[in-house]
């Protein structure tokens, strides 16, 4: 079997390790992210890697350089998934650094850094609701108020760890100290349309966005849908409406990406005027000052809105993550990785969606190559790659792992 037919075979056999028997679920400390743990550290140990599970549950290999103890170059991505999901989000990115360091290791070319491969054990935050805890527990960002998140059964974040074999008070053992470290490179699908509309295969990622999600309130007042004439009318749902229609307009505007993913009206009656109505908002952006300002302008329209409709509104932040930007030195060794594929001019743009180098940065700096997937569609059983793509991609990877091995030794 081919280095391309072997990775991807490997994405068939993780896909198979689920929680449920139709479909891809495998969440943080479950007995299937125990398993491809397992399957990961055999494969990670034929590639020529040492091995060992982190005290966060993050899956390592370690290739030593051309002495022992040098600082590493850390590669890889996430093992963890959404609920019903596709095989190569993460997954692919962890094979790839897998067979990179094979690669490496087989050549014989000592490096003048370590490799460290890791496969995070959470990035979707699919069963506690907190994104990127694998990545956090690494690059030592961790909250100790994460214990007492709770997935749907009422287990603790906490008991999890325990129920998995980890001690939580041994987590701070899987904080890495950034003297230790070169840089951070993760290969991933793009989970867009940018590539397969350019017709291109990889691309150097400028940044990751930065995003911010509300919960708003619009609040009216309920009453009998017949009996209430329109100038009585204060219906939270027709206001809240205006302002989806407005968070699109202005989003579309500015460049910016927002979406309202959730919106529930209330008692939520047929017979009933809306009386209040809860919506999400997600706001997401290229530069945070982008953002924040489309962020400005929405509260001033909705508060219009609400004014000439005789609403209240209130807005609570649930998360906001600052944009992260990748390094300039490591996005060179991304372009020239993806040169040496025969791309004389490859793309560069912005991931809209979170990865694991948002919280990485706090630790070293990252970069990113991303893979075009079929119509841009990921989170679905129906994402694809195209075998051709991924030798380019393991190819690119390496070359631009190389290409940093190599400004390193001119430096
Ligand atoms: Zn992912």
């Amino acid at each position: 079997m081919n280095e391309t037919d072997l990775i991807m075979d490997r994405c068939e056999q993780l896909a198979t390790i689920s929680s449920q028997p139709d479909r891809l679920e495998r969440v943080h400390l479950s007995p299937e992210h125990k398993a491809v743990n397992a399957l990961v550290a055999e494969w990670m140990s034929e590639a020529g890697l040492s091995t060992w599970q982190d005290p966060a549950g993050n899956q390592c290999g370690r290739l030593e350089g051309r002495e022992p103890g040098l600082p590493a170059l850390l590669i890889g991505s996430h093992i963890d998934t959404v609920p019903d999901a596709g095989r190569y989000d993460g997954m692919l990115g962890v094979l790839l650094a897998i067979a990179v360091a094979g690669r490496i290791h087989g050549s014989h070319n000592a490096l003048p850094f370590a490799l460290e491969v890791v496969a995070f054990s959470d990035e979707e935050g699919t069963r506690f609701g907190m994104a990127l805890l694998g990545s956090r527990a690494l690059s030592g960002s961790w909250n100790e108020e994460w214990w007492s998140l709770a997935d749907k059964d009422g287990i603790t974040l906490a008991e999890a760890f325990q129920d998995f074999g980890l001690d939580p008070a041994r987590l701070p053992g899987a904080y890495r100290r950034p003297e230790n470290y070169v840089g951070y490179l993760e290969t991933h699908i793009e989970q867009g349309p940018i590539l397969e509309d350019h017709d291109r295969r990889l691309a150097v990622v400028t940044s990751i966005a930065g995003a911010r999600r509300y919960a708003i309130t619009v609040t009216g007042k309920a009453g009998h849908a017949g009996g209430t004439p329109y100038d009585r009318r204060r219906d939270a749902l027709v206001g809240a409406s205006e302002l989806v229609v407005e968070v699109e307009r202005i989003s579309k505007q500015r460049g910016v990406i927002g979406t309202v993913g959730r919106l529930q009206a209330f008692p939520g009656g047929v017979n009933v005027i809306p009386g209040v109505v809860e919506l999400s908002l997600d706001l997401r952006a290229e530069f945070d000052n982008d953002r924040d300002d489309a962020l400005a302008e929405l509260w001033a329209v909705v508060d219009e809105i609400c004014t000439r409709r005789g609403l209240a509104f209130e807005t609570r932040e649930l998360y906001r993550a600052d944009a992260v930007p990748c390094d300039a030195r490591l996005m060179r060794a991304v372009d020239a990785g993806i040169r040496s594929t025969g791309d004389e001019k490859p793309m560069a743009f912005w991931s809209r969606a979170g990865h694991d180098g948002m919280a990485v940065v706090n630790l070293t700096p990252i970069a990113m190559l991303f893979l075009r997937c079929r119509g841009g569609v990921s989170h679905h059983p129906d994402e694809h790659v195209k075998k051709s793509d991924v030798t380019a991609a393991l190819d690119a990877f390496e070359a631009a792992v190389l290409a940093i091995a190599k400004e390193k030794t001119a430096r």
